[in-house]
């Protein structure tokens, strides 16, 4: 019996990170994530390590079915340590686990919205080769008809290989510019959340390979009077979630408020080109919070002011956010006295 587990981690590539991958033979199905053997990769090819002292090595923390390659293959998402056993610099994950054990009582969850641009090679999706798409920006949002949406074959295929693999996609909308999609998961706790998120990027660029599509992750891929893209963060504590949850909810947002720079430091690279007060942004300079808003850094969804309780939009993090930093900062200032 012999199985292909790809084992993913991510890099050291500065100011944006990006996925890695390799295949190791096992033979054996392993049932849960503690049977499955650490293995190593040469971290001075990652932007991890020295050439001189290259080896890092990988733990596996999430596992799923492969999707893609079907039967008993799985995909194996492994965080980065060093050779001792110790977390690695680059790894953002374990500071999520242990701020995630601190308030567990207050069980956190987060539903994350992956805006993207699927590009064909240097133009979006969809764009003519020279110049710009007929029409401005106006009918591409949830559109349906070839004048306005491209690429939906793949952005269906990755949708149902997320499903496949048991990652908990909740949607998928055509965002506001031609070639530009969104998918969101959860809502889910910190880790599992980030873990899913990652994996589903993973799958984005697989399936891109047979598509000759590739996801663009940068937050403003095309200047001017075209949207860029985000990861908005829905967020939500216990107590927010329960009768009268709003003042919970509000007091947070006061917080968030209070710590503008730290939480901007970790929305992700190149977000000031984005965050400026156009195109359903708050500029990065201002902090504003509000019902129904999306022109405000945090929106507090309609249904949730009706109701009283529920969550709130972080609107600020960047498509290319690192969920764990992300998630790590939402805990952190929210949750600490
Ligand atoms: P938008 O109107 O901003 O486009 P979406 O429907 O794309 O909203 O995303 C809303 C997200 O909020 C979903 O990912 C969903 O899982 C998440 N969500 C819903 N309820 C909660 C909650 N209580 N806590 C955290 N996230 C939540
Ligand atoms: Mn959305
Ligand atoms: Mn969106
Ligand atoms: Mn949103």
């Amino acid at each position: 019996m012999k199985i292909k587990a790809e084992y993913i981690w991510i890099d050291g590539v500065k100011p944006t990170s990006g996925l890695r991958s390799k295949t190791k033979i096992l033979n054996f199905i392993p049932s849960k994530i503690s049977e499955l053997p650490t293995w190593g990769f040469d971290g001075s090819s990652t932007s991890q390590a020295e050439g001189g002292d290259s080896d890092c090595k990988l733990n596996p923390v999430w596992m799923c079915k492969d999707p893609i390659r079907g039967e008993d293959n799985i995909l194996v998402l492994c965080e980065v340590l060093n050779p001792n056993g110790t977390p690695h610099s680059t790894n953002t994950r374990r500071p999520l686990e242990n701020i995630e054990n601190q308030f567990n009582h207050l069980s956190p969850l987060f539903g994350i919205e992956q805006e993207y641009v699927l590009m064909d090679q240097h133009r979006p999706a969809g764009w003519p080769n020279e110049g710009y798409p007929a029409r401005p920006q106006g009918p591409y949002y949830c559109a349906v008809g070839s004048e306005n949406v491209s690429a939906r074959n793949m952005v269906e295929d990755h949708m149902d290989l997320c499903l496949d693999a048991g990652i908990e996609i909740s949607g998928i909308n055509a965002e506001v510019m031609l070639g530009q999609w969104e998918y969101q998961v959860g809502p889910l706790p910190g880790l599992e959340v980030a873990d899913q998120l990652w994996v589903a990027r993973w799958l984005l660029e697989r399936v891109g390979e047979d598509y000759g599509l590739w996801p663009n992750l940068h937050p403003k891929p095309i200047k001017g009077d075209w949207n860029g893209s985000g990861a908005h963060i829905n967020f939500s504590t216990k107590p927010m979630r329960e009768k009268n949850g709003i003042s919970v909810i509000e007091k947070a947002c006061e917080k968030l408020g209070e710590n503008v720079d730290y939480h901007i430091s970790l929305y992700g690279a190149f977000n000031e080109e984005r965050l400026t007060g156009k195109h359903e942004t708050c500029s990065i300079k201002e902090f504003r919070y509000g019902v129904s808003d999306r022109g405000a850094s945090i929106r507090i969804p309609m249904d949730v002011s009706i109701e009283k309780r529920g969550y709130l939009e972080d609107r600020r993090p960047a498509s290319n956010v690192d969920p764990y930093l992300a998630c790590y900062a939402l805990i952190k200032t929210t949750c600490e006295k």
